[in-house]
């Protein structure tokens, strides 16, 4: 709001005296020097120099943390409208972001999950080529008592062979990956301007897991962008009926003013949207019914998040925070702990068991997210 509209609210508000957009915290030292800065514009201010407080003991609202490594996005997608709120893409010093998870784990945090527009874009403004692998190896070498690494929104093209290798051979990256793919139609993703080889985004997903075979895999799907076709649904549906995600978030295509999409003819009627999104919604449902069924009598390693009257509510290695599925188990772990939980059944998106034992430690050479890795 304010990075798009900062100047209007100004206009209009009186008693606001300025706005800042995003990453524009520099701007308010300098602003109070008197120098003028203009929302929006590349700085033509001088930065001034200031400090801010070092953070010592954040408060987490449990025992997992996000870590932002990067900010802002160059990606073409033309329902988007991020990359003109936040501009283009950069990273966060590898240096810093050490030293941030180091805060989070020392202040509690079990778990850190990087996001990003794009974590997968990681150190591409510092020069380097494929650099979240190097990045994963840094942080878990250098941070410790961090016992999960989970890694948020991928690019489809951008998940290279270092990348699986790192994921697969480190301890402390659970086997999970979340690619928002958006669709499954290559006109529609050509639309979009969105990687459109299906053939490459297949192969990636046969390669992740070939490389981990109990893999849980995340995705966004959109329903109804505009032109989508009866025949174009049918092959989003038919490639969620092979791609068999673990996870997926479905929406309906909302167009948003000043992106190339609210301008496109053949816009989808919401009504054919909403359809598109209950029968896409419903077969994602099945796949991830059978999934969970799946793990009835495995053993899963769960983070405890919540706990009442013995009912304890976690998730194991398939579950990011807030968006996916929960493990429900009685048992005696305490919250921030780790417990060895037996999968005794399932529902559409959850699994339910009972406590074997307790875990405060990460496992070692990275057994334990569930038997067979
Ligand atoms: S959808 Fe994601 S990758 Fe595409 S422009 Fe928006 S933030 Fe960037």
């Amino acid at each position: 709001m304010t990075g798009l509209r900062g100047r209007e609210i100004v206009a209009h508000i009186p008693e606001v005296d300025h706005v800042f957009g995003v990453g524009q915290w520099q701007a308010l030292a300098s602003l109070v020097r008197g120098q003028e800065v203009i929302l929006g514009q590349a700085p033509d201010w001088e930065p001034v120099p200031f400090d801010i407080p070092a953070q010592t003991a954040p408060l987490l609202p449990g025992p997992s943390a996000y870590l932002k490594i990067s900010d802002g996005c160059n990606a073409p997608c033309t329902f988007c409208i991020i990359p003109q709120i936040k501009g283009r893409f950069a990273s966060v010093s590898a240096g810093r972001l050490v030293e941030e998870a180091r805060t989070l784990v020392r202040a509690g945090a079990k778990e850190i999950v990087l996001v990003a527009q794009d974590s997968t874009a990681y150190g591409e403004d510092l020069g380097q080529r494929d650099g979240l692998p190097d990045l994963l190896c840094l942080l878990c070498r250098e941070v410790d008592g961090l016992a999960w690494l989970r890694v948020m929104y991928a690019y489809p093209g951008r998940v290279s062979p270092r990348l699986i290798e790192a994921m697969a051979t480190l301890p402390q990256v659970v086997p999970y990956l979340d690619v928002p793919l958006q669709h499954g139609s290559r006109e529609v993703l050509r639309r979009m301007k969105r990687p459109h080889n299906m053939d490459i985004v297949r192969r990636m997903i046969e390669d992740l897991r070939a490389a981990m075979p109990e893999i849980a895999l995340r995705t966004s799907l959109i329903t109804g962008f505009p032109g989508e076709t009866e025949a174009e649904f049918g092959e989003l549906l038919d490639f969620v009926k092979w791609a068999r995600f673990d996870r997926a978030g479905v929406f309906t295509y909302s167009p948003q003013s000043g992106t190339p999409g609210a301008e496109m003819d053949r816009q989808v009627p919401d009504i054919v949207k909403r359809r598109r999104y209950r029968r896409l919604m419903s077969l994602q449902r099945q796949v991830s019914a059978r999934k969970c069924a799946a793990m009835v009598g495995q053993t899963l390693q769960v983070l405890v998040e919540g706990e009442k009257d013995g009912l304890h509510a976690g998730r194991s290695y398939r579950d990011a925070p807030e968006v996916d599925g929960v493990v429900l188990f009685r048992g005696h772990a305490r919250v921030g702990e780790f417990a060895n939980v037996e999968i005794t059944s399932s529902t559409d998106y959850d699994l339910i068991g009972a406590e074997r034992s307790t875990r405060k430690a990460p496992l070692p050479s990275g057994e334990g997210w569930g038997e067979g890795r």
